[in-house]
């Protein structure tokens, strides 16, 4: 297997892997593969509850929450959330910091108001403006947040808690799909997190949303019953079928997790990562970063060759070396090395090897 920095979908990890392969054919003595299950049966109804019960401990969700299995997708989510939370009040804010948050404000411009509360563009989204310079409309229904932006690779350097500005009342929501798991997270301040199982969970297909109970029932009346946060919840997630594959593999990489000593322990271990890659890239020339260094990602890495020319010279070597999928997204351009949950210190240390080597050559 290669060393893959694919932004998502991504690398699992390889024990889970092992074991999903392991039994395809004969779940726990089933005589079926969990593909092949029942959504309704008892097999899969505790496959769900123990990765709902896993997911809850390793976030330490609040009992007034809800975990939602949902589908959809994350750019679903910014549809859905908008017909859920928007109620009577006809418009959210949204803090935008990068190509996730403006998408995601562009489709809730199709349900109501929006209103950009903070917005890093002038930087080119190499920022996140500071909570105190965040400005609030009189009675916004929420205020949107993508607190790691795949894209750009940034992530915010603070917890988002509007108490600290005097505005607790307004429901947080925050896109969490490219850190969710790799860092503790403080649900009590959010209203609402969501992200896709597709980069730190497991396979695409499966949204994860955690909801607080207070949110619930205020769907728009054309909200499709699927999509209803009320209607899924009092389901528990079984309103229509849920992605069971998806849901089971999710549960393999919970139970990986706390072996991994939970969220506490796999931070420490993202942190060691992002340093070495970090200091490697501060340390030499040959590259540059352009995301300020306050609000680096921790998950998603993304730099620049100073002579751009070297970029396909650069993937091709990288490529014949074992190291997948660096080439940045087209609206960024450069490179981006995604090191989520399942990448080892290991392969973040060959990718610096790889480029230390290369800068020697080329430089
Ligand atoms: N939001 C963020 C932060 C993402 O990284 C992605 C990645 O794909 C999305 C939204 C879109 O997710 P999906 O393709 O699952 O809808």
């Amino acid at each position: 297997r290669v060393w893959n920095f694919s932004a998502g979908p991504a690398a699992l990890p390889e024990e889970v892997l092992r074991q999903a392969a392991e039994e395809m054919l004969d779940w726990h003595g089933a005589g079926m593969g969990v593909m092949e299950m029942s959504h309704r049966g008892k097999e899969f109804v505790s496959i769900a509850e123990a990765a709902e019960a896993d997911l809850r401990e390793l976030m330490a969700v609040p009992d007034n929450y809800k975990v939602l299995f949902m589908q959809g997708g994350a750019i679903g989510e910014n549809a859905i959330i908008p017909l859920n939370l928007m109620g009577s009040k006809g418009r959210a804010d949204y803090v935008l910091t990068g190509s996730w948050s403006v998408k995601s404000r562009k489709e809730a411009l199709r349900y109501g108001d929006v209103h950009v509360a903070a917005t890093s563009e002038a930087s080119g989204y190499t920022t996140v403006p500071p909570m105190e310079s965040w400005q609030l409309s009189p009675d916004p229904a929420y205020l949107f947040t993508c607190t790691n932006e795949t894209i750009g690779g940034l992530e915010y350097p603070f917890e988002v808690d509007l108490a600290r500005i005097g505005r607790a009342e307004v429901p947080v929501v925050a896109d969490v799909s490219s850190h969710i798991l790799s860092r503790p997270v403080d649900v009590s301040k959010y209203g609402l997190l969501f992200g896709g199982a597709q980069k730190n969970i497991g396979p695409a297909g499966l949204t994860i949303v955690v909801v607080r109970d207070d949110l619930l029932g205020q769907a728009a009346p054309h909200c499709p019953s699927a999509f209803d946060y009320k209607t899924v919840a009092e389901a528990g997630s079984m309103y229509n079928t849920p992605p069971t594959y998806a849901i089971y593999i999710a549960g393999l990489v919970f139970q990986w997790l706390k072996r991994q000593g939970g969220v506490a322990g796999i931070e420490r271990r993202n942190i060691a990562k992002a340093e070495l890659l970090y200091g490697f890239l501060d340390g030499c020339e040959f590259y540059e970063t352009r995301v300020d260094a306050s609000c680096r990602s921790r998950m998603n890495v993304t730099f620049f060759l100073r002579d751009e020319s070297l970029n396909d010279a650069f993937l091709a070597a990288a490529k014949e070396a074992g190291l997948a999928q660096l080439k940045g997204h087209k609206s960024v351009g450069g490179m981006r090395a995604s090191i989520y949950n399942a990448m080892p210190l290991e392969g973040v240390q060959a990718l610096v090897d790889f480029m230390r080597d290369f800068a020697a050559r080329k430089g």
